[in-house]
């Protein structure tokens, strides 16, 4: 069954007070809508559009550039319209959410939870939270009748849909505007069933929600250090390379792959802040589909797995250790290629060089060492 997401990102955001729409804005860092498509990805989710106003298409972009596999559409007037629009890009689909992008604080369980339960049968679910304060009927300030809340839930999004049923209900809808995607189906005569939802949920509509935000969800990512070590003997050869630069040399590295020691220490490192074990036990030295490999794919791998635990490679440091080659006019050109594996710009990249003073194996030039860090955001 193949599921997909649509995100309503098309408001203005005007009331939550910034000079941009409030789902572009950052929430710890990282923009509003960003947070949804990545607990969306984390939950399995196949297929992810948003539905954006056509003026805002470089927001989008900047927003999720590191997400170029979800698709923008352009939304209409109404939510409904928005929707309406969303769903066409989203044609195969036998399942489908749909969410308010000022809705942040989506946890990959909850997506699951909705997945499971249409699964299971239902045609259109939601998560809902109960209302705790007592509720007024007002005419300014003045209370005119108050409002039993024991029938009340607030209703939150993602909002999750047979697609075929949604489809229909769509169909049906003509130009009425409704408020949610379970109003649409209710009019069409469809039960919808609800599941507890999550405080995490609000939605950011005043700029202060935005701050109480923050405060709910510091404590979902956590900053991670990891640290890489590796050293290579010196052979023969008449190159070396390192952090993916080849350095002419009158000798070379051994190893089992390109002996690249800088990337060998940084794949360790990121390995090391997402507790994935070692580059070893990734990319066995027994393993002959590995001999003379480019230390690259090393890099990509570990990049890749920080990208599927959520986390985001925030910054890398790496220091080689010899006496030659020397490192300085390569430099900037680890650096380069560095920034360039691992999609980061080059102020978040790093790559020093010292000597031991000529003391030691690494002073008799028997060989070569690197060390690194690798900082990680990552879900805690
Ligand atoms: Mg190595």
């Amino acid at each position: 069954m193949k599921v997909a997401a649509l995100i309503v990102a098309a408001g203005q955001g005007a009331r939550a007070g910034s000079h941009i729409p409030k789902q572009y804005n950052k929430l710890l860092g990282r923009p509003v809508l960003a947070w949804s498509v990545e607990a969306f990805q984390r939950a399995g989710v196949e297929q992810i559009a948003v539905a954006i106003d056509p003026a805002h298409e470089a927001l989008f972009r900047n927003a999720l550039a590191e997400n170029p596999e979800v698709s923008a559409v352009h939304g209409g007037a109404t939510r409904t319209e928005s929707v309406r629009s969303g769903l066409a890009a989203l044609a195969d689909a036998d399942i489908v959410l749909i969410h308010d992008a000022a809705r942040p604080g989506l946890q990959p369980a909850l997506v699951q939870a909705l997945i499971a339960a249409i699964k299971n049968g239902a045609r259109a679910v939601a998560p809902a939270l109960p209302v705790a304060d007592a509720l007024a009927q007002v005419n300014g300030a003045r209370i005119e009748a108050e409002v039993d809340r024991t029938s009340l839930m607030r209703v939150q999004t993602p909002q999750a849909f047979d697609a075929a049923t949604l489809r229909n209900a769509y169909a049906l809808a003509g130009s009425t505007s409704f408020s949610d995607d379970l109003a649409v189906v209710r009019a069409a005569g469809v039960e919808t069933q609800l599941i507890p939802g999550d405080i995490r949920l609000s939605k950011i509509t005043y700029a202060e929600d935005h701050d109480l935000l923050e405060r709910l969800l510091s404590s979902e990512r956590i900053t991670c250090v990891g640290s890489g070590i590796d050293a290579h003997r010196f052979g023969p050869g008449d190159h070396v390379t390192l952090c993916g630069v080849k350095i002419t040399h009158d000798r070379g590295l051994i190893g089992h792959s390109d002996a690249d020691a800088g990337w060998h220490a940084l794949v360790d490192a990121i390995l090391g802040a997402l507790g994935e074990g070692d580059i070893g036990a990734h990319f066995p030295p027994s393993d002959p589909q590995w001999k003379g490999a480019d230390s690259e794919t090393f890099l990509r791998h570990a990049a890749m797995l920080a990208h599927n635990a959520g986390a985001r490679i925030t910054h890398v440091d790496v220091t080689l250790v010899c006496e030659k080659p020397k490192i300085g006019p390569h430099r900037e050109a680890m650096r380069a290629r560095t920034a360039e594996v691992l999609g980061l710009p080059l102020s978040r990249v790093s790559v020093k060089a010292t000597t031991t003073e000529r003391m030691g194996f690494l002073g008799r030039e028997e060989g070569l060492a690197a060390q690194a860090t690798a900082t990680l955001d990552r879900p805690a």
